[in-house]
């Protein structure tokens, strides 16, 4: 059975062979990009360089690039730990062409790695098109010898691909494999109609050949370009032959240091959905902290932040009571450092920032749970399941509970929050914190601050904090 480390291995290999430089994955900070909250696909890095501002000692590239999607405009949170195929931090395989070889040799390539190199069986392989890409219609058959039964025309959803309202654009060709009846949906099941475990999106092979100006005229690029991404976690699920990416070799560890911690057995339902989520947000924590993120109230530091608790709230609900996070780092160093030797060196760090986090945490998480699990039980005597936008804000406002757990609790509970009546009150909170700021109780809030800055250790000092989330937020 081939291991994770040696697909990614073979992928960037194989395109090395074709001409490709291999390129080391870029922070998953983007450099000079405040668009973009994460790197979250292998073309970030190269982004000028499609745009003809950048220009590089080569025209094609190959990367495993480190990809975070929680947040911002591609936002996987929440189907995490639900679905067997998506995580907050995942891995992009992908070959870059700047201007030099177009779909037919894309798709060549593509289709030789997968058959060829990895031996996957042709007939669990269909393809998706742009709904009137002709050339890759025609092309799939002659450069694959595909069955144009099998070569599905999608629409601009699914299957066009562009940068921004304006720039480099053009249609995407995917591979999708079939893992088989058993995990249809039911009779609607196929391939653009629904969104089920049988039809597995590998690799998505995007051909930039337009630029699209503003009034939405398209002009073929003069040197069209190609990116692709592959899911390292998704090809390595099949190679394996798994359930899902979390009975791989890149998850499975991470998955028994959970059991270990919790003394409970996984399993793949929705028991183990706990399990998935800690093991995944393990990842991401580790590798945005190694890449300088820090936890704090806003922008990036706000979603670890997010993240980081999240996972701790699963732990306690398997009955962890004290800080654990900390202790699967060493895991997910020891199951990627080969490819990231980053994390070695920044391991010891990794660890104090997420320990610090999670004591912090834990002091609010207790206090603000009993008081939900309170409201629900109140609410439900009372034959309601709503919790009213004052006891939202009372438990962010009173307790430091984040609203985004609130939620999570009363869905998990048949519930909804009156987010807008949320939201009111924090629109006067902040009122009232515009008017103080202007007179006397700005003195006060200055020196209150300074006591506690002088008074408190760092580890158990949540008094700022709570002081900045209420003016600030
Ligand atoms: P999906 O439809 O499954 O959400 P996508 O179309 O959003 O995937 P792309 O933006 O095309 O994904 O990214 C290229 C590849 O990266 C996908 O084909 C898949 O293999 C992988 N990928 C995308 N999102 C995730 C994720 N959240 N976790 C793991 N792998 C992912
Ligand atoms: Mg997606
Ligand atoms: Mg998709
Ligand atoms: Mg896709």
């Amino acid at each position: 059975m081939l291991k994770s480390s040696e697909i990614r291995k073979m992928f960037l290999d194989y395109f090395k062979e074709n001409g490709h430089t291999v390129v080391a994955s870029s922070s998953l900070v983007p450099a000079d990009d405040p668009t973009l909250l994460f790197s979250n696909a292998g073309m970030n890095q190269f982004k000028d360089v499609f745009l003809g501002l950048d220009k590089r000692p080569y025209t094609r590239a190959t990367t495993a690039q480190k990809c975070v999607r929680a947040g911002g405009k591609h936002n996987d949170l929440d189907t995490v730990g639900r679905t067997p195929r998506h995580h907050t931090f995942f891995e992009m395989l992908g070959n870059f062409s700047f201007g030099d070889y177009f779909k037919r040799e894309a798709i060549g390539y593509a289709w030789e790695f997968l058959t060829g190199r990895l031996g996957l069986e042709e007939e669990k392989l269909w393809i998706t098109i742009y709904k009137d890409d002709e050339e890759a219609f025609s092309l799939w058959q002659e450069v694959a010898g595909v069955k144009p039964e099998r070569i599905i025309r999608l629409g601009e959803k699914d299957n066009f691909w562009s940068m921004g309202d304006t720039g480099p654009c053009g249609p995407c060709s995917e591979i999708i494999y079939d893992r088989g009846e058993r995990y249809a949906c039911g009779d609607d099941c196929r391939i653009g109609g629904c969104d089920c475990d049988r039809w597995l999106e590998i690799w998505n092979l995007v051909f930039m050949q337009y630029n699209r100006d503003e009034e939405g005229n398209m002009t073929p690029l003069p040197r069209p370009s190609i990116d692709t991404g592959m899911g390292l976690e998704r090809i390595t699920a099949v190679m394996q032959g798994v359930e899902s990416n979390y009975d791989t070799d890149l998850f499975v560890p991470l998955i028994k240091k959970v059991e270990e911690l919790t003394g409970k057995k996984y399993a793949w339902d929705e028991q183990g959905f706990p399990f998935r989520v800690i093991a995944d947000h393990s990842r991401a924590c580790t590798f945005l902290i190694a890449d300088g993120v820090l936890p704090s109230n806003e922008g990036r530091g706000y979603v670890l932040r997010r993240i980081l608790r999240r996972a701790v709230r699963f732990g306690r609900f398997l009955g962890i009571e004290e800080p654990f996070l900390y202790k699967m780092v060493p895991i997910v160093v020891d199951i990627m450092k080969d490819a990231y030797p980053e994390l070695e060196e920044r391991k010891g760090f990794v660890e104090e920032v997420i320990k610090r986090e999670e004591e912090r945490f834990f002091v609010t998480l207790n206090e603000g749970i009993r008081k939900v699990e309170e409201i629900i039980a109140k609410a439900k005597q009372e034959g309601r399941n709503i919790i009213t936008g004052e006891e939202a804000f009372m438990l962010y406002d009173t307790y430091g509970f984040p609203m985004d757990l609130t939620e999570d609790m009363a869905e998990e509970n048949g519930f909804t929050v009156d987010r807008a009546g949320f939201n009111r009150m924090m629109e006067e909170q902040k009122e009232r914190a515009r008017q103080a700021n202007k007179g006397e109780d700005a003195f006060k809030k200055e020196l209150l601050l300074t006591e506690l800055l002088g008074d408190l250790p760092a580890t158990v000092f949540t008094g700022y904090e709570r002081l900045l989330d209420k003016s600030e937020i």
